[in-house]
């Protein structure tokens, strides 16, 4: 037996990415708090400036902070108030 190290594969284009959590900077809110919960925004665009004439309801996700309830920013640095 001699101890050729099999098994280790280059990734090709295309193929699944490993992510490497110690790259990741991880967010903390100004709290001081690292979990966020996952809500959504919602507003309405008026049957005026709406292109199908009628009132539309958009949704977009925001994540906002356990404890102080602040959404927060994304590309932007912690406490950019
Ligand atoms: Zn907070």
């Amino acid at each position: 037996m001699n101890d050729a190290k099999l098994g280790f594969k280059a990734l090709k284009p295309g193929e699944q990415i490993m992510v490497d959590a110690k790259n990741a900077v991880p967010k903390i809110c100004g709290c001081g708090c690292k979990y966020f919960i996952s809500v959504f925004a919602v507003s309405t665009l008026s049957a005026l400036m709406s292109p199908t004439g009628q009132e539309l309801l958009l949704q977009a996700p925001v994540l906002v902070c356990l404890e102080c309830k602040k959404p927060l920013v994304i590309g932007k640095e912690n406490g950019g108030e």
